[in-house]
């Protein structure tokens, strides 16, 4: 069992279970993904674990987003785009014919870099995903999940005397904290961010980066970022992708203190980038 402090409470996290993949919630074995004649993403495998914290660094270009979006199967929705090899979730396989997207999608929620409300209410954005999935019957369960799925995002306190005014009226960060709250008001068990603070000041992304820590707690969250000290702050495990290949992945302060291969310690050391 090995301990490391994590970088943001200073207390330790055991990521033993993390390395001998005993409590891996996503798998990816053999996946290649290719736009058109182009490889982005070659052979990755991968065992992300369940309840912490993954990110995903490397250059501009190396495949980070590609690789997230093929754990929700969005590279279906880029015309040009193939996916083939393995991801399961639970052991479960998500290309399969008889997944649906729709509803592997609430499963395996994402937030990208742009908050992106609907034009809607804070309120009806959060409600938008119980509504269609039917899990909401009375209009009192649906104010209780929005009001739930507001707390754990850490936004209620600031919105609840108006959850009928546009999400689109809120701060970037508030409104970064309102697509999680959207997301987690359909229950997932995966939440994905693609650089979910790179259009955020100090402070929000200070409290995007608290609320990650705490979401950790109950779900499984894989984060790109290209930030290494945001990687470095939030995350128990990292990967680093060039050129398409995961070169290495492993617990987080290993991959920043003592990385193995020399284009990890290029790109860590600011080499290029
Ligand atoms: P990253 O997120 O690490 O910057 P991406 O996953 O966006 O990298 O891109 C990986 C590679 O795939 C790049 O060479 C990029 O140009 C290419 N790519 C990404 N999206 C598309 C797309 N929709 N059509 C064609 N090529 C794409
Ligand atoms: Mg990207």
């Amino acid at each position: 069992m090995v301990a490391m402090v994590d970088a943001v409470e200073r207390r330790p996290t055991v990521y033993h279970e993390a390395v001998s993949g005993i409590e891996s919630k996503v798998s990816l074995k053999n996946v290649n993904v290719h736009y058109g004649p182009k490889q982005a993403i070659r052979d990755v495998a991968m065992e992300i674990p369940g309840k912490s914290v993954t990110a995903f660094i490397g250059p501009s270009g190396c495949g980070k987003s590609t690789i997230l979006r093929s754990i929700n199967r969005m590279n279906e929705t880029i015309d040009i785009a193939r996916t083939t090899g393995s991801v399961r979730i639970d052991g479960e396989e998500v290309n399969s014919r008889s997944v649906d997207p729709v509803v592997l999608r609430a499963r395996v929620g994402m937030v990208f870099q742009k908050p992106n409300p609907f034009p809607k209410s804070i309120y009806d954005n959060v409600a938008y995903g119980p509504r269609i999935h039917g899990l909401a019957s009375a209009k009192s369960d649906l104010d209780d999940i929005v009001e739930l799925s507001l707390r754990k995002a850490g936004l209620w306190d600031e919105v609840a005397d108006r959850l009928d005014q546009p999400g689109t009226g809120l701060s970037g960060g508030q409104q970064q904290r309102l697509v999680i709250a959207r997301a987690i008001a359909v229950s997932p068990e995966i939440i994905l961010m693609d650089e979910p603070c790179s259009a955020l000041d100090p402070i929000a992304t200070a409290k995007i980066e608290e609320l990650i820590d705490e979401l950790r707690e109950n779900y499984c969250i894989v984060i790109v970022t290209h930030s290494m000290a945001q990687a470095a702050r939030v995350s128990q495990m990292t990967a680093f992708f060039h050129l398409g290949d995961l070169v290495e992945y492993g617990p987080t302060e290993e991959i920043f203190t003592n990385p193995r291969d020399s284009r990890t310690q290029d790109y860590i050391t600011g080499r290029f980038g």
